[in-house]
């Protein structure tokens, strides 16, 4: 089992715009809406070009199994159904809209009585929410887990990441709507206690949250180091209750339900208001862009839509990316909509957007010591190299979790993590053929 560490690292924290609160962007003049803003099936069109939508009409229905259904954020006529590359690099059917403007809302929009936990978990299955930490998991397949070992749900208000703060500013502005979400959850999957993890860089957000959890028996809000990656699921549940997952299972398994702070609330307001989750708030921030904000943009706003409102391009933009600087993901251009689980879109000038140099690795175990699960990245990479798998396998680095602690501290400037996501490619490829092998040996 690999080492769990207070270790990460110390980011600078750029929380430029954490004392704004979230301005609603004009409605866009189009929106491009995926069917797959979530892990698993993506969701299948039910309009057709022509059609005219309103704010939350159904427009994608849930796809087979692991899946979540798409809601129109704008009222309007839809324009084309067509296949447009998404962020992740694949081909995903989206739905092209042209707003009228109105944003009327579709009439069959109302709130929900809910009762029992099947109730609950049928109003969930309408609402399109998934994890809008940034995982995009539905958030009716958490909910519909065997909740008999569940004694903690875990809300993740560490948002450790740089730049970020729609969580921030949900915890401060919408700190009642965070608290009825946890009340619902904590209520109909009857869960006895409820911790919420927030860094202590964020004290706002910690006595917002303690004022709004003081009617909730058995809530507490823990102030947690701040050290990127607080919010990773793993190193959270390690750190704020001290249980370990074990590799290759979930927080389920000990005894645990992580949800973030955004998603519970949503899950409130789609409870008491039966609007189900067509709308993001995104930080706009980075060197590049004027005017910073957090802003309240519909599904499938162009990025470029969000510059204009923050005052356009303060310098010559040389990267832009969705999430923030650690994990985010570079976009090729500004036509990329915002998705459910968008937070944040950065965009950096040239001094920002230049990496240093390359150098050889100098040994020196930076990486090793700065890791959350102890890996060595020295030795994943010489396995890779030498095509390896098995040596991948015990070097565990399927544990990866992609936070970029090692590329940020070495000093000679490797793109480790770039390695490591090719390394656990060979190393998934290698275990899917083993396991071929297996069956087919089985069956003689
Ligand atoms: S990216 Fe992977 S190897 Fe690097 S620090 Fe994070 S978990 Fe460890
Ligand atoms: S931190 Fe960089 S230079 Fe140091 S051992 Fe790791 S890869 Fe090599």
């Amino acid at each position: 089992m690999a080492i769990f560490r207070l270790s990460g690292v110390h980011v600078k924290h750029c929380k430029n715009t954490a004392k704004m609160s979230a301005v609603r962007i004009p409605v866009p003049k189009t929106v491009n809406v995926p069917m797959s803003m979530h892990i698993g099936a993506p969701a299948r069109p039910i309009v057709k070009v022509g059609d005219e939508v309103k704010v939350g009409q159904l427009i994608g229905e849930a796809g087979a199994g692991l899946s979540a259904p798409v809601y129109s954020s704008v009222s309007g006529k839809v324009k084309k159904i067509d296949e447009m590359l998404n962020i992740a690099g694949g081909q995903i059917q989206t739905i092209l809209i042209e707003t009228d403007g109105l944003q009327s809302v579709d009439e069959s929009i109302a709130p929900f009585e809910v009762s029992t936990r099947e109730e609950f978990l049928d109003a969930i299955a309408k609402s399109g929410i998934v994890g809008l930490g940034g995982a995009g998991f539905p958030t009716l397949i958490k909910l519909k887990a065997d909740i008999s070992k569940i004694d903690t749900l875990l809300i993740n208000g560490a948002e450790c990441e740089p730049y970020i703060t729609s969580d921030t500013r949900t915890m401060i502005d919408d700190a009642e709507a965070v608290a009825d979400g946890i009340a619902l959850v904590k209520k109909f999957l009857e869960i006895k206690n409820v911790v919420v993890g927030i860094e202590k860089n964020k004290p706002e957000c910690i006595s917002s949250m303690k004022k709004a959890l003081s009617g909730i028996d058995g809530a507490t809000v823990r102030s947690l180091p701040s050290v990127y990656p607080q919010g990773g699921e793993k190193v959270l549940v390690y750190h704020t209750l001290g249980r370990v997952i074990k590799e290759g299972g979930l927080p389920l398994d000990c005894g645990v339900i992580v949800m973030n702070c955004t998603t519970v609330a949503k899950i409130s307001k789609f409870i008491r208001t039966g609007m189900p989750l067509v709308e993001k708030c995104v930080t706009v921030d980075g060197s590049a862009i004027k005017e910073p904000k957090n802003v309240i943009a519909p599904i499938g706003t162009p990025a470029r839509d969000l510059v204009e409102f923050c005052g356009g391009f303060a310098e010559e933009p040389r990267k832009a990316l969705y999430g923030g600087p650690m994990m985010g993901i570079a976009l090729t251009d500004l036509s990329a909509p915002v998705l459910k689980q968008t937070n944040a879109l950065l965009v950096f000038g040239e001094k920002e957007a230049t990496p240093p140099p390359v150098t050889p690795c100098i040994k020196c175990g930076r990486c090793i010591d700065h890791c959350p699960f102890g890996l060595d990245p020295t030795a994943i990479s010489k396995a890779y190299k030498a095509n390896d798998p098995e040596t991948l396998e015990k070097l565990k680095v399927n544990l990866c979790m992609e936070c970029g602690c090692c590329s940020y501290v070495c000093p000679a400037r490797r793109n480790i993590v770039q390695r490591n996501k090719m390394a656990k490619t060979m190393l998934r490829n290698f275990q899917i053929e083993r396991k071929k092998r297996e069956e087919a040996q089985k069956n003689g």
